[in-house]
């Protein structure tokens, strides 16, 4: 079947409609191509298959995003907020504790689903999310809501659920995530009165189980500690000494943002030789770090120029939504693009490989995008200058998981000023 993708600005619908070709659609690079999808991932011609043929003039083709870092049992609660509690790290942790206590299962599973309809709305198809294990009430609650969300958007969006165990969470519970649908070993051995007993203990649950591991990691600006004493260095070397086979991520990373080169780039070359994908998360880092500093505020980032430079696999996300760590971010990956070109200094197309190609490396995923073998998990935006869409100037979108639509976003905008010059 032929359809007409309508413009930007149309009111046709497409969500639910499987895709076989997508016709006239601009690359990133610049040219136009039809592109053959067929059982959920890019192939060479059309093929001959049920689906309809999508006449994508007008649109230019990305491949889909990823939220490398969420935190969905936490996501839309910043109206819960009690407004005399502080906005650092630690204000968040305490607001987050008390709002905790009145969150169960359904609760967290509500939210979550409105958060995940956001994110692909934006164009994210993908979502790591971490987990807390409560130490009040039933400790499974968001391990359970989240598994089941993942089952249920099985094939529309790929979630990966990490047990963020704090140092409070006994072993035990850790161990019982994973048996219950856990996909990820993660941790905050920054925040842990003993942070290498916390690293250990993730690797050791990891090489256990066979699991990935996700850390939170350094996630302060402060340089007296030693060097030997970043969690991230402590990780990179027992990954060397365990020869972990599975794939290993530090999130955050914060400190690496405030270290001179001479200590810092010895850093990177021990995390490039150990494999570890670094995520940056900067708005979350950028509302909750230097709020003790009077003036020349530090930027809550880590390093990204130089972990590029240094051939660390980086993914970009937003971390928190609407919650006490960050209570504000529309989950949408060009908001990040945008930060880590304004903030992070990083040209257009690598803050877009950050929150796509190299996202899906970090997390341990096949290539999406428009060469034959690719995932079919895509993103149409309007064809128009690039750089708008990366700094979030365009909303109009169209998502595609597998090659099956499930989001189409078209935005009609009538205003009483002239369109041109006369
Ligand atoms: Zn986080």
């Amino acid at each position: 079947m032929n359809q007409s993708i309508g413009a930007p600005d149309g009111t046709e619908v497409l969500t639910g409609v499987t895709v076989r070709a997508l016709r006239g659609v601009r690359l990133i690079g610049g040219t136009l191509a039809d592109i053959g999808i067929a059982d959920g991932h890019v192939v060479d011609g059309v093929p001959d298959t049920a689906g309809v043929d999508l006449d994508a003039t007008g649109w230019r083709v990305l491949p889909a995003a990823c939220e490398p870092h969420a935190h969905l049992d936490k996501a839309l609660t910043a109206a819960r907020m009690d407004p005399g509690t502080g906005n650092d790290l630690m204000s968040a942790i305490t607001s987050w504790r008390e709002i905790v206590t009145a969150v169960d299962a359904a609760d967290i599973a509500a939210r979550a689903l409105m958060a995940v309809r956001r994110y692909t709305a934006r164009g994210i198809t993908t979502i790591r999310t971490h987990v807390d294990i409560p130490q009040t009430g039933d400790p499974m609650r968001g391990i359970d809501a989240l598994v089941a969300l993942r089952e249920r958007l099985r094939g529309r969006v790929t979630l990966q659920v990490c047990v963020l165990a704090g140092s409070d969470v006994p072993d035990a519970q850790i161990a019982e995530a994973i048996r219950r649908g856990a996909d990820v070993i993660g941790g905050c051995p920054h925040l842990a009165p003993d942070p290498h007993h916390e690293v250990t203990r993730a690797l050791d649950a990891a090489q256990r189980h066979g699991l990935p591991v996700d850390l939170h990691a350094d996630e302060q600006t402060d340089v007296t500690l030693a060097d030997d004493a970043l969690d991230l260095t402590d990780l990179a070397e027992q990954v060397l000494r365990r020869r972990l086979p599975q794939r290993i991520t530090a999130s955050h990373c914060v400190r690496l943002g405030a270290l001179p080169p001479e200590r810092l780039d010895p850093v990177l070359a021990l995390v490039a030789r150990a494999g570890i994908g670094i995520v940056t998360l900067p708005i979350t880092n950028l509302y909750l770090q230097g709020r003790d500093t009077t003036h020349l505020v530090p930027r809550g980032l880590a390093a990204v120029r130089r972990i590029l430079d240094a051939g660390i696999p980086l993914a970009a996300g937003a971390d928190n939504l609407r919650d006490p760590f960050n209570p504000a971010g529309r989950a949408d990956p060009f908001e990040t693009t945008s930060l880590l070109m304004t903030a992070g200094h990083l040209r257009g197309e690598e803050a877009l490989a950050a929150i796509t190609t190299g996202a899906r490396t970090v997390l341990g995923l096949p290539a999406a995008g428009t060469d034959v073998g690719d995932v079919a998990d895509l993103m149409l935006v309007p064809d128009g200058d690039l750089g708008d869409v990366l700094a979030g100037a365009e909303d109009a979108r169209i998502v595609l998981t597998g090659g099956r639509v499930v989001a189409d976003t078209r935005v009609r905008r009538t205003l009483d000023i002239p369109e041109r010059q006369v």
